[in-house]
């Protein structure tokens, strides 16, 4: 029996997750469920799965739903703590933390301090301070599981792989081929700047999350996954070469020191890895689409323009200063597009921001402490929302 508690239940990998779960029967039981706002579908989750708690983030929304709980369901304050409080539950087996951006910080944490096993959707926090992260899995023996479907291909890839520290396969390990579709502008030729959000949510292969979407466009996610892979898996830069693959039939490859090259193939169903995440080590039937590899016929592989999308360049460059220089990329490159988004500014204004505030930003390299990532956060966030204010970054040439 796997107890299971979901942050973010009502977000694209929330909804998956327990899609997956639904079809995992009696063995796999939700005992709590969190969301932000989504008042309709977070009640109708919670009717279905009748978790012990529930959480909503939003105080309008918890006015709203106080009342509606079924009988055994204890709908808890909607504070941080109540995040923090169901990551640590001591009868979850397993916490999958589908949040979004920075918010999943302090939850994380939580859970690995309580020991937990995570399925870990969330990459900011990873960004933020994955060396850290990592560290304290180690002291606090907390596993981190992929749920993304690159690093889950990787995770799946690695023979011998222990969750915990990922550190005794590194030797073996020559090269990681992070795959990447490329976005919906892969191969466009008009200029980028004028790109609406409509166009920029049209992602070619994945459903997913707003943001997530967008990073995808801008290929910031790309460049958050070289991180979060870097920290999560213990590699040195010089092994993780980018691949575009606009298939997205190869999840990402691990390359041995023989030459010989392990992929992760499948279809593009995100169900696949998470539900991977969720029955890790073992492997069950899913509700997720099978590959007909005579459909897909060819594969192609390509290497990244970085200048074209400098928001990867920017991604490789903090990851190198180190310090707080990851936490502030994450953070401005949410306030980032989420402006977008807002179209208050343009999309090749996202990479000019980020670049405007890491440049203001002064700090000596190497390992950051949580609480330094956190306070990064914030104020990468004040800075960028100034920058937004003045228009400073459209000064910016990069
Ligand atoms: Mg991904």
């Amino acid at each position: 029996m796997k107890n299971i508690v979901i942050l973010g239940s009502t977000g694209s990998i929330g909804t998956s997750s327990l899609s997956c779960i639904a079809g995992l029967g009696a063995d796999y039981r939700v005992i709590g469920l969190t969301a932000n706002n989504n008042v309709d579908l977070f009640l109708k989750q919670i009717h279905a799965f009748k978790p012990r708690f529930a959480a909503l983030m939003n105080p309008q929304a918890y006015e709203q739903v106080k009342d509606q709980m079924p009988k055994g369901t204890r709908l808890l304050p909607p504070e941080m703590e109540s995040f923090t409080f169901l990551a640590s539950l001591p009868s979850a087996d397993l916490v999958i933390n589908g949040l979004v951006g920075a918010v999943g910080f302090m939850p994380l944490i939580s859970a690995i301090k309580a020991g937990k096993t995570i399925a870990l959707a969330n990459k900011e926090p990873m960004v933020m301070a994955g060396k850290t992260i990592m560290e304290e899995c180690q002291r606090w023996e907390a596993a981190i599981i992929p749920v993304d479907s690159e690093p889950s291909a990787i995770f799946q890839c690695l023979t011998d792989a222990d969750e915990t520290t990922y550190n005794k396969m590194q030797d073996r390990i020559s090269r990681v081929f992070l795959t990447a579709s490329g976005g919906p502008f892969a191969k466009r030729k008009a200029a980028l700047s004028t790109v609406t959000p409509q166009e920029a949510l049209k992602h070619p292969r994945w459903k997913m999350g707003k943001k997530i979407t967008i990073d995808s466009a801008t290929l910031m996610n790309k460049g958050f996954e070289a991180i979060e892979i870097m920290n999560l898996f213990n590699l040195p830069e010089e092994k993780v070469q980018i691949v575009i693959h606009p298939q997205s039939i190869i999840h990402s490859a691990v390359e041995y020191v023989d030459g010989s090259i392990l992929a992760q193939m499948g279809a593009p169903d995100m169900r696949l890895p998470i539900q991977y995440a969720i029955t890790y080590p073992e492997r069950k039937p899913s509700p997720a689409q099978k590959l007909n590899l005579f459909e897909v016929a060819k594969l192609e592989f390509m290497e990244p323009d970085f200048e074209r999308f400098p928001c990867l360049s920017l991604a490789f460059e903090a990851y190198r200063l180190g310090g707080i220089y990851p936490a502030v990329l994450s953070a401005v490159d949410e306030v980032a597009v989420d402006s977008f988004l807002k179209e208050e500014i343009k999309f090749t204004d996202i990479p000019k921001l980020i670049y405007t505030v890491l440049k203001n930003t002064h700090s000596g390299g190497g390992k950051v402490n949580l609480n330094q990532a956190a306070e990064a956060d914030a104020m990468a966030r004040e800075a960028a929302l100034v920058s937004l204010q003045s228009k400073s970054y459209r000064k910016a040439i990069i």
